[in-house]
């Protein structure tokens, strides 16, 4: 992670000009309401990540990104074969839990192409092929403070910020990255919600209850397939 002032206080405050979206920010800080050179366009969120499980960390910072943007639609891009880290449930069952999660929202769904392409995904590959397929639509790539304080690391970074609006959000025990690559994107300062998968997977592997921490769709799920449970 990175090391800089860790996020700030408070959320939910719109600003004027380039859009503040919660707490304070800096001049990187920016919303886009729908100016002349939107019109038309739809305006579509990207929530990255392997999802093992789904937890309403993911949920809360989602929603909140998806209506403070006056996105159209927040999709969940499920990981296949992170290059990063290994997930330790199949991707079907990861693509399954999402799915539950968000069944009753109208304005998220799941996108499961990353799971069927065979080796690592880079997210330079996935927004190239979106925007050939859908031109007329605005791209904004969500991740958390972890996953942006890594965004140096990644593969062909440059073109993946030319293809969307990076957008960073809050997220307990990650100070807001400061490297040089995070002027060129938004900051929201959702509300904080310190849960993780790691957590959540190795609380039911120790047997505890991750109620209220994923939805009941998803637990129902974890209980169903024995998802995370140690092998006997
Ligand atoms: P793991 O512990 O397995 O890494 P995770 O909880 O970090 O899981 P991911 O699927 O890795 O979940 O995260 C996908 C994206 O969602 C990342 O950009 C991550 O930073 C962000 N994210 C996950 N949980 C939160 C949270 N509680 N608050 C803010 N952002 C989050
Ligand atoms: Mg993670």
């Amino acid at each position: 992670m990175s090391e800089h002032p860790g996020p700030e206080a408070g959320h939910g405050e719109v600003g004027a000009g380039r859009t503040v979206v919660g707490g304070s920010a800096g001049a990187d800080d920016e919303r886009r309401p729908a100016g002349p050179r939107d019109q038309g366009r739809r305006r579509v969120g990207l929530l990255g990540g392997t999802f093992d499980p789904i937890h309403l960390g993911h949920l809360v910072v989602g929603e909140y990104v998806r209506d403070r943007l006056g996105l159209d639609q927040l999709r969940l891009l499920v990981a296949g074969d992170p290059w990063m880290k290994d997930s330790e449930s199949a991707a079907h069952h990861r693509v399954a839990m999402a799915r539950a999660a968000v069944a009753d929202h109208d304005a998220i769904v799941v996108d499961d192409r990353e799971t069927h392409r065979d080796g690592p995904t880079y997210t330079a590959d996935t927004l190239a092929m979106l925007h050939e397929e859908e031109p007329g639509c605005d791209f904004h790539f969500l991740l958390g403070a972890d996953a942006a304080a890594h965004l140096p690391d990644w593969h062909r970074v440059d073109e993946a910020l030319a293809l969307a609006t990076f957008v960073v959000v809050a997220r307990p025990g990650s100070d807001r990255p400061t490297h040089d690559l995070m002027g060129g994107t938004t900051w929201v300062q959702a509300p904080l919600v310190d849960i993780s998968s790691t957590q959540v997977r190795a609380d039911i592997t120790a047997g505890h209850s991750v109620r209220y921490r994923v939805p009941e769709l998803v637990r129902a799920y974890l209980d169903d397939h024995h998802l995370y449970r140690p092998t006997p």
